[in-house]
């Protein structure tokens, strides 16, 4: 039977260790968070952030915007942010309206002050192995596959999905530590291939959102499985992979809710607190 590989268990560690680091600082560090509407999952989200921002020093400041906001609004709104020598980072909660252009958005936040790392010079940098700021979500992903003790170094992966947030930067997180990556997505299912790359996975990783896509007498014995999607089935929260078959196989797999997520925020801190020394200093 698998092991659980809890996010929680990794973001407590981060998390202490960033108490003390917002201590040291000369001010506290301030994060700016934009959010436009009241989608529920931001809403949900945003609430998770403030409540661990207050836990370890950090000030959050949240600024909601009407559903019916222009695009220019919320560039002058992004803006201000940028000129404002008191916020050390910005976050645009997602999902945005449809007017609203999210690449655009993302082109504005200060690189320095982008502490979700999407902003096209961070992600550049990533690119030399040089970033500063890293996705959220791919940075967890590392951390949780570090706290097995893997070594990565010629280990064939196998991550589903290629979305900017997640299977993009992560393939190139992976690359970094030498893994074999391979990345599957739409086509790959529809050419019929998804379950010959998964069979061959020692390092599993999806991020699609489909609940049940990965059968569970898929995976290989003794892989490390990272379930990065959620859904909702009767009520109850699910990944993309069947977990209880899964779990027999595997030496390590997330459960979800409880793998990846508790971990995107403590990571998000930590973007943060670094983007305030390098400020600060
Ligand atoms: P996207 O919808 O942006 O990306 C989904 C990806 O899956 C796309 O690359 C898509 O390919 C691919 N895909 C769709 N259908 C298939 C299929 N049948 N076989 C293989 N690949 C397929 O989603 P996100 O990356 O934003 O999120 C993915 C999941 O992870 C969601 O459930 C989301 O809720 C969850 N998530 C969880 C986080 C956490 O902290 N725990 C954070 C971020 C996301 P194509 O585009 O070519 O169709």
């Amino acid at each position: 039977m698998a092991k659980l590989l809890e996010g929680r268990i990794v973001a407590d560690k981060i998390k202490e260790d960033l108490r003390f680091r917002v201590q040291s600082l000369k001010q506290s560090p301030v994060l700016a968070s934009i959010l436009v509407g009241d989608n529920p999952s931001a809403v949900a989200y945003v609430k998770a952030q403030a409540q661990i921002a207050s836990s370890l020093g950090i000030i959050y400041k949240l600024h909601q915007l009407a559903e019916n906001v222009s695009e220019d609004e919320l560039i002058d709104f992004v803006l201000k942010l940028n000129a404002d020598v008191s916020v050390n980072g910005i976050i645009v909660q997602i999902p945005l309206p449809q007017n609203i252009d999210y690449l655009k958005i993302c082109e504005l936040i200060q690189p320095h002050k982008d502490i979700e790392g999407m902003h096209p010079a961070n992600i550049g940098k990533m690119l030399f192995g040089q970033a500063r700021m890293v996705t959220c979500t791919a940075n967890a992903i590392m951390e949780l596959l570090n706290s097995t003790g893997i070594d990565l170094y010629g280990k064939e992966v196998v991550v589903v999905g290629h979305s900017e947030i997640v299977g993009k930067p992560l393939a190139m997180l992976l690359l970094e530590k030498f893994a074999t990556v391979t990345i599957c997505h739409i086509a790959t299912s529809k050419a019929g291939k998804l379950q010959e790359h998964v069979e061959r996975a020692e390092v599993l990783i999806v991020a699609v959102g489909q609940a049940g896509l990965i059968k569970g007498e898929w995976i290989k014995t003794g892989a490390i499985v990272v379930d990065v999607g959620i859904n909702r089935l009767n009520d109850k929260i699910v990944g993309d992979v069947e977990f209880a078959t899964a779990a027999k196989r595997a030496a390590w797999i997330t459960p979800v809710p409880g793998g990846v997520g508790p971990l995107t925020v403590a990571i998000l801190m930590r973007n943060l607190v670094e983007a305030a020394c390098a400020q600060q200093s």
